[in-house]
């Protein structure tokens, strides 16, 4: 499948002087990701990367087009840029936004929007910078592509502990109230060895823990190689501590997987297991793919294979026609799972999607929002005692700050399960992993003492 959208190109010449870039990013850590990568082909392209939008020739909006109200969010900061810039300022717009209202961005007179390009086609950008600069005329390519995954490009990583690694891009599932399938087309995965190339890189260049990512990460396939071979060779990397995966489907999980994941240390045991909803009628008119019983056997595998695994998930309240008695069938998944976290939204209708093409946005505002406040209680009660359970523990913990915001005299790490830990910092150092003992617990947050290392 190809959507192709593309101007005609103009003549092109050398630019010579240095132009500074500046992109402000939205929405996933895909787009964290997909940030990086435009700046590291702008960098071979000559640019500068500027520290703030206020010191850049060219300012880029790298948007999301999930949250509600998304669009209205750019258009006023679009206006924004515009009314604060002292200077000539080119404004581009990048992401999911780019595909789902080109025509919109692009005919909006009032906006200004100078140049656009959709998920697949950050490699045209210098082209596309290039063309409005010498045309004056607006540019944009929002081409989905079958192919590119960006694999001959090491992204500009920021410095840290944790580096983000796209493995592969798009979607075929098509739940009726999501996106992507649309915005970043379909899916398609990396070469396994030149991803293995660039964790081997990152860990040279200092970074401890590595997280996969994908709009359907577990879905990943490439020639011979799924999933689980996949991990297994990202996990030999040597100096590799921890190793994560977002976002996966509940329909890739094989018993492989599992297995490997618990085998190998630095193969994190924490999974997250999007729910959606709990019922079977909504879970079939948001096209997954899985019943509420299949769903329950999938998290009893889970649990059975990977004896201290934790569990997080993402819930919609409130999708059009869901009934009362069908919103407890989503309760009573969320106090049999137990999950250690959830994120819990109201259903909110997206342009272009199924749902919204099909399904009126019939739940009243009040009764989601009802129903949102109830999960949110009952997990917040499971979350707090999933969380003390570690009390008493001895666990090893990375650091990833080495003194937080609220006090400097603690440092903030992460446990094998991505919970946050706080512990007094004595000599503790960013990116090294201590033994510490969990001595307090709170919905969201763990506490600790350092404990001596063996
Ligand atoms: S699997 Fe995820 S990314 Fe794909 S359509 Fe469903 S919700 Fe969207």
């Amino acid at each position: 499948m190809s959507v192709i959208t593309k101007n005609t190109i103009t003549k092109r010449t050398t630019t010579k002087a240095k132009k500074s870039v500046f992109i402000e990013t939205y929405g996933c850590q895909m787009n964290v990701y997909d940030t990086q990568l435009v700046l590291s082909i702008l960098q071979k392209h000559d640019y500068k990367i500027a520290l703030t939008e206020k010191d850049a020739d060219i300012v880029m909006l790298n948007t999301c087009s999930v949250r509600d109200k998304a669009n209205q969010r750019i258009y006023n900061r679009v206006h924004t840029l515009r009314q604060e810039s002292k200077h000539p300022l080119l404004i581009g717009i990048l992401g999911c936004m780019a595909t789902n209202f080109k025509t919109d961005l692009l005919e909006n007179k009032r906006l200004g929007i100078d140049f656009i390009a959709g998920p697949d086609s950050y490699k045209e950008l210098p082209n596309l910078i290039k063309d409005v600069t010498e045309t004056g005329e607006k540019s944009y390519d929002v081409t989905l592509s079958e192919f590119e995954t960006y694999s001959d490009i090491y992204p500009t990583h920021q410095s840290g502990v944790n580096a983000w690694l796209a493995i592969m891009r798009g979607c075929n599932n098509f739940c009726t109230f999501c996106v992507v399938p649309y915005t970043r087309g379909r899916e398609r995965s990396r070469d396994p060895h030149n991803i293995v190339k660039e964790v081997q890189r990152l860990v040279s260049d200092g970074f401890k823990q590595v997280t996969l990512l994908g709009q359907n990460v577990n879905s990943y396939k490439f020639e011979q190689y799924d999933f689980t071979d996949l991990m297994t060779m990202v996990s030999d990397v040597p100096g590799l501590k921890r190793v994560r995966f977002t976002s996966p489907h509940p329909k890739d999980f094989p018993t492989k997987l599992l297995k490997v994941m618990n085998e190998r240390d630095n193969l994190c045991n924490q999974l997250h297991v999007p729910l959606q909803a709990g019922n079977d009628r909504v879970l079939k008119k948001m096209n997954r793919s899985y019943t509420k019983q299949e769903f329950l056997d999938l998290i009893v595998e889970m649990k059975a294979l990977i004896p201290d695994v934790s569990l997080s998930t993402d819930v919609i309240v409130g999708f059009p026609t869901e009934t009362d008695e069908e919103f407890k069938d989503t309760i009573d998944v969320m106090k049999k799972v137990e999950f250690d976290h959830a994120f819990m939204f109201k259903y909110s209708e997206r342009p272009n999607t199924r749902a919204a093409a099909k399904f009126p946005d019939d739940i009243p505002e009040e009764v989601k929002a009802a129903r949102l406040a109830e999960l949110i209680d009952i997990q917040k009660n499971i979350s707090l005692n999933r969380y003390q359970r570690h009390i008493g523990t001895i666990e090893d913990i990375l650091i990833e700050e080495e003194f937080t915001k609220k006090n400097k005299d603690m440092a903030m790490g992460r446990n094998d399960s991505n919970k946050i830990v706080l512990v007094p910092n004595n000599n503790l150092k960013k990116g090294e992993i201590y033994p510490v003992k969990i001595v307090g617990a709170s919905p969201h947050a763990l506490r600790a003492e350092q404990v001596a290392s063996c």
